[in-house]
């Protein structure tokens, strides 16, 4: 079976089996979408509003900033890498479907047989965990991104480095701030990983 294959199955067994708290709330399950032959995966957080209503994940207004991160800056096209999330239905204050927050430690546990499997699957030379809720999840740590961002680490054999969210990005300064000027010098470590391998 091929690696497409074998995601396009998890994705139906995840649709039938997968049950969180957030599952009934959601328009869209966010599998993940992609090159299943990819060397580079892409783990945020959860789908916020966009990514609920589209079904995929980043395509809102962090998700292009992603998206330009890899075409301009690592000259990659976006669907050359792979691209998931740790949870995979958007979670919203009171489930409300207004306010986007973080998911909770339930709905984290919940998904992990999911994107342990995806990630067993690509078998990628190195992942970035955007933000920090990927970062602590793949890096089993409770240590912050400030401290984490532009580091290499080992997920089952696998680089893992932490860059900033874009969204954390877009909150504070935006394309010309400093923030994101941190972000191009995590992910030049990446570029020259790359290029060294
Ligand atoms: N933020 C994420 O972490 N993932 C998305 O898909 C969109 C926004």
């Amino acid at each position: 079976m091929s690696k497409q294959e074998e995601l396009d199955k998890l994705r139906e067994k995840a649709i039938q089996l997968h049950e969180c708290k957030l599952c009934k709330h959601r328009k869209n399950f966010v599998f993940g979408e992609g090159n299943a032959e990819a060397e580079i995966m892409i783990i945020g957080e959860a789908p916020g509003k966009d990514e609920d209503e589209q079904g995929r994940p980043f395509v809102g207004r962090s998700g292009q900033l992603l998206t330009r991160i890899l075409e301009n800056g690592m000259k990659i096209k976006r669907e050359d890498v792979y691209i998931t999330n740790i949870v995979k239905c958007r979670p919203t204050k009171n489930n409300l479907g207004e306010q986007d927050v973080p998911p909770g430690k339930e709905e984290i546990e919940s998904a992990r047989w999911i994107i342990e499997e995806q990630i067993n699957i690509i078998k990628p030379k190195i992942i970035l965990a955007v933000g920090n809720t990927s970062a602590r999840f793949l890096l089993d740590t409770k240590e912050g991104i400030t401290k984490t961002h532009g580091n290499f680490y080992d997920y089952k054999g696998i680089k893992v480095v932490p860059i900033y969210h874009p969204s954390y990005v877009l909150r504070n300064g935006g394309e010309n701030s400093p923030l994101k000027k941190v972000v191009w010098e995590d992910i030049k470590k990446v570029i020259k990983f790359l290029e060294e391998k």
